[in-house]
């Protein structure tokens, strides 16, 4: 499909893509590597937000300054900024999410020549009205400092025009997760993969306007279908692998939402379009599908997949795990428990940014999925 070549550019090869592609719109590009960025907030300003994915394989320069023990994304982005790959970047923004994403910015800052470099302090419990106070606090900072930094006022009305950005792409986002979950073979999981991360590197209104109309093609292609693929849910940090999508749906079962970074935790969770947009865009940061590395209660992520499966009526839950990633690893045992509890299986694929061979991992699908 045309429309997609844009988005399958760009997740191909994203720092290529962010450099050539958004360089000629001669806009300042600002690395982050983390959705609790406030990118409304970048957008607001005239940058536009660039999400860093790494490189995959090779890396050696990072093991001088990160452990080995450290996730391979963190590691290999490390590597693509020390082989100079992001030297275009000019900025680079650090919200205080995992310990491994906050050590990153001070191995950055000491390393890295990026023209700026911020850091977000967000709280870690975000169901206090204390911390409500603190999310505002430091969205209001990051503007001031960004829009100093670009020589800038960023003004309510530039924040409310990002924000109605973000929500019109969010809403069309979900829109065609929804039309996948109603025909799975609307739209292969590797394309769905490509806009999604496509998007994170596009200037979000050219994204945007593609997704509209990729979502009207398929609104008038595809009506649902009761097709009796086994249908799943992936659960995890990033899943950077459109090679995970091909060889589940050679199996013949198809991935039906998931809860990502690089999914629905991106696009779940609309601003208020209405009054002072600080508050706004803080209590969305507060309220979103929240990640490991934030607490609001010992259930909510739990609670929050068992509802996806149960809403998209799944049959399982593949998890896929980053190694070494601490947040992610002390939350599994207890989804998985809610899981067992409310009759859903599950399994977990442990992997790094670099795969194991595509037999181990077929081998792996085709046992799980068999027996759902
Ligand atoms: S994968 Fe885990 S450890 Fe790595 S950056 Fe994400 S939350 Fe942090």
């Amino acid at each position: 499909m045309k429309i997609l070549q844009e988005f399958i550019n760009a997740a191909q090869d994203p720092v290529i893509y962010a450099r050539e592609n958004n360089m000629e719109k001669k806009k300042k590009l600002i690395g982050y590597c983390c959705t609790y960025t406030p990118e409304e907030i970048i957008y607001a300003a005239g940058a536009i937000p660039v999400r860093l994915f790494g490189i995959k394989s090779g890396i050696e320069k990072a093991d001088a300054h990160l452990q080995a023990y450290s996730c391979s994304l963190v590691r290999g982005i490390m590597e693509d900024a020390l082989l100079g790959n992001l030297d275009f970047l000019d900025g680079m923004v650090f919200p205080h999410t995992c310990d491994t994403i906050q050590r990153l910015s001070d191995i950055w800052r000491l390393n890295i020549k990026t023209t700026w470099h911020n850091d977000i302090m967000l709280p870690v419990k975000l169901d206090t009205q204390s911390a409500r106070e603190y999310m505002e606090d430091a969205h209001a900072k990051f503007r001031r400092e960004l829009g100093a930094w670009m020589g800038t006022e960023i003004t309510d009305d530039a924040l409310k025009q990002a924000i109605a950005l973000y929500n019109r792409l969010r809403s069309l986002m979900k829109r065609l997760y929804e039309i996948r979950s109603a025909n799975p073979e609307a739209l292969s999981g590797r394309d769905m993969y490509a806009v999604v991360k496509g998007t994170m590197v596009m200037d979000r209104k050219d994204a945007a306007d593609l997704i509209e109309k990729l979502v009207a093609e398929l609104e008038q292609k595809t009506p649902p279908v009761q097709g009796n693929a086994r249908r799943l849910v992936i659960s995890g940090g990033i899943c950077d692998h459109p090679e995970i999508y091909d060889l589940i749906e050679k199996t013949g079962a198809r991935v039906v939402w998931d809860d990502l970074c690089t999914g629905s935790r991106f696009f779940e969770g609309l601003i208020s379009e209405e009054g002072d947009p600080i508050k706004a865009l803080a209590a969305r940061y507060s309220n979103r599908t929240i990640c490991p590395a934030k607490h609001a209660s010992l259930t909510l992520r739990g609670d929050n997949l068992v509802g996806i499966a149960k809403e998209h009526k799944a049959n399982g839950v593949i998890f896929i795990l980053l190694k070494f990633c601490d947040p992610h690893a002390f939350d599994y045992p207890f989804m998985k428990k809610m899981l067992d509890d409310a009759g859903i299986p599950s399994m977990l694929l442990e992997v790094e940014q670099e795969l194991p061979s595509a037999g181990q991992l077929a081998t792996r699908f085709d046992a799980f999925i068999e027996m759902l």
